[in-house]
Formats: structure tokens, sequence, C-alpha cells
């Protein structure tokens, strides 16, 4: 059955009634008690922190995601906010972040969590244990460290590579890790994604015992199957990290959904948060600016002004974020990577990243390209639950992100740090 055009106060109250509740019963928990291991100027700073699964890890509850950053004193102002937690990857902008990174830790690396990944498109298939060490060892170069904290196992879902729970099951890595673990290279493995499937593949990896840590979006829209992976997770010890946390991230209207005290970007970080069986949030940071916000949404518990913030959001970009059900692609007679494509272009009108949607979508053969729909009556709106414009919103990025409408695939584009404007994301 089809959803209003907008969520209704009693859909979004019933998502989140569990918080709700609390709210009521004014049983929110508060953030934990920093660490031992804190650093004493984060203590000052009043971040909390949470033990990450049976990692025994104590990390921020902000993370610093990485992608965007490009200069080193913006992680060292987010650590003396307490923010202890870096995500980065060897596939974003070209080893650019990582680099940046390293920058940041020299001289300090033991205040650092470190957290890098293994990108699909980097290790090639069938993936074998010497790309992967090698690619390790490329980070540790980067990032001038001798060992990362964790290696994220990164878009696992079968809908990024076609292979997710394939690639998880390689013994292959397995291996690699185990053998840079031995070297001391790295402490935990875990599996990072964001597609469809990614429930499946996800609960695979909670029950493999191999994975100590996932990345996975995580919103006030995503519930509730997210609920139950986290909650398994957290039942066998597995830690977890959220990403996506601003559903959607429609930055050019946020202004609006603010008051005096909490702006959208701060409710969403703290709805995230309320779920104590998350470890933390990763999000986008390339500014002081961006370190204040988010590191101040983590010193308060969700309130009922935030829900209402929320909840405005909500009815207003309901039918404008994608939850990444899958629906549409069971739906659609062609090849197209719905949900991929609905997020490059995420990435390139809500977080500024216009390089990294440019080059994911470059990726992509010409049979899984948007250009199919420009002559379809759009299957896919019809099967999409949330009433999403699937076809108007498929045809927008395709005309946005690539050069020649029905181009063949070409390889990964080389990195121009220059291009774009990575502002913020989610
Ligand atoms: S508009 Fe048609 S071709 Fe395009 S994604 Fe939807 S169903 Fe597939």
């Amino acid at each position: 059955m089809k959803r209003s055009k907008k969520m209704s106060r009693r859909e979004f109250v019933r998502g989140t009634a569990a918080l709700g509740g609390a709210l009521a019963a004014g049983a929110l928990p508060a953030g934990t008690q920093p660490a031992g291991a804190a650093p004493a100027s984060a203590r000052e700073a009043g971040m909390p922190y949470r033990t990450m699964g049976n990692t025994g890890l104590r990390v921020s509850e902000i993370g610093f995601g990485g992608y965007p950053i490009d200069d080193p004193d913006v992680i060292l102002y987010a650590l003396d906010r307490g923010i202890n937690y870096v995500d980065t990857s060897n596939c974003y902008r070209g080893g650019a972040s990582e680099r940046t990174i390293g920058e940041a830790l020299k001289g300090r690396r033991d205040r650092f969590i470190v957290t890098t990944k293994w990108c699909p498109h980097h290790v090639g298939r069938p993936a074998k244990k010497q790309v992967f060490l090698s690619q390790l060892d490329a980070s540790l170069k980067r990032l001038q460290t001798d060992h990362v904290d964790i290696v994220l196992n990164h878009e696992v879902g079968r809908n990024s590579d076609g292979h997710g729970l394939e690639r998880l099951k390689n013994p292959e890595i397995l291996e690699a890790f185990e053998a840079a673990r031995r070297a001391g290279k790295v402490r935990f493995m875990g599996a990072s994604g964001h597609d469809p499937d990614l429930m499946d593949v996800m609960h695979h990896a909670v029950d493999s015992g191999a994975f100590s840590v996932l990345l996975c979006r995580y919103s006030f829209l995503d519930y509730p199957d997210q609920d139950r992976l986290i909650a398994r997770a957290a039942g066998k010890g597995v830690g977890f990290a959220a990403m996506k946390t601003l559903a959607g991230a429609k930055g050019a209207d946020l202004e609006k959904f603010k008051d005096r005290h909490v702006t959208f970007r701060q409710a969403a970080l703290r709805w995230v948060l309320s779920n104590r069986k998350v470890s933390n949030l990763v999000i986008s940071i390339n500014s002081r600016k961006q370190v204040d916000e988010y590191a101040a949404a983590a010193d308060r518990p969700l309130t009922r002004a935030d829900l209402d913030i929320l909840r405005e959001y909500a009815e207003e970009f309901s039918t404008q974020v994608c939850r990444f059900s899958g629906a549409c692609m069971e739906a659609c007679p062609e090849d197209v990577r719905i949900a991929d494509i609905l997020r490059f272009s995420m990435y390139y009108h809500e977080y500024g990243q216009e390089n990294r949607a440019v080059e994911s979508y470059a990726r992509l053969v010409a049979s899984e390209r948007a250009a199919h729909c420009l002559h379809c009556s759009g299957f896919c709106e019809r099967a999409c639950a949330y009433d999403l414009p699937i076809r108007t919103l498929l045809i927008r990025a395709h005309d946005t992100l690539s050069d020649t409408a029905l181009a063949p695939g070409p390889g990964p584009r080389e990195e121009d740090p220059s291009r774009g404007r990575i502002s913020e994301g989610g």
C-alpha cells in the first residue's frame, strides 16, 4: 500500500515511539563518561564516548568523516573538541583524504582511533590477499602511521559490485586481515555499505564472527530495519558506526528547520545517538564551523524540540529521500542502478561533492545508467512505497552526472581535488 505524500505526525511519532516514551519519562540517557584512554582535553570539551562493541575502543560519539578533508588543522581542532575517531578510505579523493589525515596524526597518533577501508574498485576481482595487503600498506604510508585501528571492507552490498556476500566470504580477505593483524598493521576488521540488500549482507557479517565493526546508513527516516540490525550487532558485540545520518541532507533548505537553539543537523545526529546500541556516528567534516555544530549535538540528549524539527523535515522531504528499500529495482525492466544513482545525485546536489558523484556515475556501464528512463513509463515509481518521483530524479541525475547520454562506462577518472565544492555531508 502506498504511503501518503507527506509523512503524517502519527507515522513519524510511531517511528520514534521508543524515543517519545523515553522523553516523556525523562529517561533518555545522557552520554557515557569519557574513558580513561580519552585525552584530557576531550573530557574538558564534554564529548561523550562509547565502547565500540567488543573491540574495547572508546570512540567519540561524533566521528570525523574524512572524505572531504583538505586541512589537517581542522582535524586537530576536532581533536580539541574531543573527536578522536577518524574515518577515511583508500579511495577518498584519490588518497588525498588519507594524506591530509596523515599530516594531523604526526606526533599524536595515539590520540586518534583511525579507520580506513578496502574499496572494491581498488582491490579488483577476484580480490587477492596480496592486493589487500599492498592497499593497506599504501594507506599506512599516506597516513604516516604503522597501523590503523580498523579496516572496513567498503561498499559490500551486492548492488555496489554485484557480489556482496561473495566478497565477505572471500577467504583472501580473512587471510589478508589475519596477516596484517599479526604484523601489527591493523587491529580490527569490519564492513561498510549502503545498498538495498544491505540488511542481508550485514546480518551475514554479524553472524560470521569475522567482523568487529559495521558502518551503515542510519537516520530518522531509515527505521525500522536498521534498528533490528543494530540490536543484533550489539547482542553479538559488533560495533555499529552510523553514516548517512542526515536523511538526504537537503542542504539548501535547512535554514527553516532551525530554532534559536537547535539546527536540523544537530537534531538528526541526536536522534541517531539516542539509540544507545549505536557506537558512534560518522559525518563528513571540512571546517571548524562543522566541528562546532556537530560536537555540540553530542552534549545533550534528544529533546522534544529536536523531534519537532525532524518531523517538519520528514513532512517536507519524505517523498524526496530514497530509503534504499530496493523495491524499485525489482520493478525496473532494465538494469538501472537506481539506489546508487540517487545516492550519487545526493553527493552532487546535497553534499557539494560533485567530483565524487561524477566519478561514481562514470563507473557504471551504459546498461546501468539512467538513459533508459527517458523512454520508460516509470515502473519503478509505481513500486516505491514512499512515492518518490524516481524517474524524474533519475533523469535529472543522468543529465547532471553524465557527459554524454548512453556513453559506455569509462574507467575511474583521475582525481582532481580542485574540482567540486566539497563542503559537507552525512
Ligand atoms: S524509469 Fe523505467 S528504466 Fe528508469 S529506473 Fe524506473 S523502471 Fe527503470
